[in-house]
């Protein structure tokens, strides 16, 4: 029979020791969504005794948690934008730092008739749904290629009242006509692949690995896409921090104007924009 306050001791050592960034924060996270309990610092608290299994579910997860599984995997779920998004292998976590992204299409329609817009390589769909919900109006597709992505997709666009339409299918293969593709496409080098973070190894490969160089995408986006953006529309990727030189040359090459780097909250290049 233990206590919560127990549990939570015992498991946030035992996460320090496993060299996990946050152990305290992470703990209360299981404790919030794996066992239900209310919010800190009560919860870490807590003089109440865990049920056998409650006792069992929290640390066979806190186990997995040591062994490098991913935090959000776990619990199913991550926030992104103010929303929550379910998760799990399959697909890629949302990060912080792809807000930024949102912010900027955002920023770029916010005085205009609601856009059309396409969200490439969309995984969770957070970029796409933070879209749809922030923008009145805005009419925006999703597209995901990969099975077990496209599963998250569906989920959490139901989740969110349908607010964006879904196409399964290749990024790389154009339709219609839209005022802004977006994307947060596989940007990771054949070099960093081989030098990933432990938690990020169990992240899809084919959500992450960019090609030797990690621009693959960035490439054959721009140049696909180009003729499926309206006049005046916006072309806006996330990209890894030593990529904004280099994607900055592919939009410029492929005949994009006014093209430019945006910095996210760590002073780190995330964002590079283009005007068709
Ligand atoms: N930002 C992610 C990471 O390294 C990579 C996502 C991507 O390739 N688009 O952790």
């Amino acid at each position: 029979m233990m206590k919560v306050k127990e549990a939570f001791e015992i498991i946030t050592k035992r996460f320090e020791k496993a060299g996990v960034d946050s152990p305290a924060f992470e703990v209360s996270v299981m404790l919030e969504d794996l066992l239900g309990l209310p919010k800190m610092p009560e919860r870490t608290a807590s003089e109440t005794v865990l049920a056998a299994e409650q006792e069992e579910k929290l640390f066979a997860a806190a186990k997995k948690r040591e062994e490098g599984f991913p935090l959000q995997y776990i619990v199913g779920n991550w926030e992104f934008f103010g929303r929550k998004f379910l998760v799990g292998e399959g697909v890629l976590i949302p990060r912080p730092e792809t807000e930024l992204l949102c912010e900027t299409v955002l920023k770029y329609f916010s005085r205009s008739m609601p856009p059309k817009i396409v969200d490439l390589c969309s995984g969770s769909g957070c970029i796409a749904i933070t879209l749809a919900k922030e923008l009145s109006g805005a009419d925006v597709t999703a597209v995901e290629l990969y099975d077990g992505a496209f599963e998250f997709l569906s989920r959490n666009n139901a989740l969110h009242e349908n607010c964006v339409k879904t196409v399964k299918g290749d990024a790389l293969e154009p339709f219609g006509t839209f005022d802004c593709v977006v994307s947060n496409p596989p940007y990771i080098t054949a070099k960093e692949m081989t030098e990933l973070q432990k938690e990020v190894t169990f992240e899809p490969e084919t959500a992450l690995f960019g090609g030797s160089d990690g621009l693959d995408f960035y490439r054959a986006i721009a140049k696909n896409w180009r003729s499926h953006i309206n006049e005046g529309g916006l072309i806006a990727f996330e990209i890894g921090d030593t990529q904004g030189e280099a994607v900055l040359k592919i939009l410029s090459e492929n005949g994009y104007r006014s093209c430019g780097v945006l910095k996210d909250y760590e002073g780190r290049d995330r964002v590079v924009t283009g005007i068709r």
